[in-house]
């Protein structure tokens, strides 16, 4: 039999033990929580896409290369977009401000824009000599940009190929796409778009 003192003892024990054990966990648990490494974030805030989302940029709009909230920009290839980006820094140590008239289009823009074509130049074989359709454009897959103003087609047309950017055709001065490797000679525009065999 036990004395009534040493079951007060035990019991005593008992708490003393059982609060040694809380206290280790909790102290252990936090300094775990301390030592954890710090896992940085990919990106802060990824850009909210709010533009177009087909692509569309209005006529008396433009906008900048650099603008990922628009579809028009975000579903370029990263490759021509980087490219771009690279040539407006420069271009604007020169003066000069590139902006994008159109980019990504989606096949339903480039079909309204094609049936627009038609209707304007009267024939579809008329049309194709500037729009494409949905399943040959180089807009639709996001390998081509038209850029203004004029000064900044000039100003790619003669440093473009910096940055691998070639003028493809030689009806619109506007259009560029990533057609060789930086610093290589681009070659002769084709005389329109329906000269392009893909
Ligand atoms: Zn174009």
């Amino acid at each position: 039999m036990y004395s009534s003192r040493s079951i007060r003892i035990r019991w005593w024990a008992g708490i003393c033990a059982f609060f040694l054990v809380i206290i280790l966990l909790v102290t252990s648990a936090s300094a775990a929580s301390t030592t954890r490494p710090f896992i940085p974030r990919i990106s802060a805030t990824p850009q909210q896409v709010t533009g177009d989302p087909d692509g569309v940029i209005p006529d008396d709009e433009t906008l900048s290369p650099f603008d990922m909230s628009q579809p028009a920009i975000v579903n370029l290839d990263p490759e021509l977009r980087a490219a771009l980006q690279d040539a407006t820094i420069d271009a604007e140590a020169d003066g000069i401000i590139i902006v994008v008239t159109s980019g990504w289009r989606s096949k339903a823009y480039q079909q309204r824009l094609l049936n627009e074509a038609i209707a304007t130049y009267g024939s579809l074989e008329e049309a194709l000599k500037w729009v494409k359709t949905p399943d040959d454009s180089t807009h639709v897959s996001g390998d081509a940009v038209d850029i203004g103003f004029t000064d900044a087609d000039y100003w790619m047309i003669e440093n473009g190929y910096e940055y691998g950017l070639c003028q493809t055709y030689a009806n619109e001065i506007w259009h560029f796409e990533l057609a060789v490797e930086p610093g290589q000679s681009c070659p002769v525009p084709l005389t329109d778009a329906t000269a392009r065999v893909k």
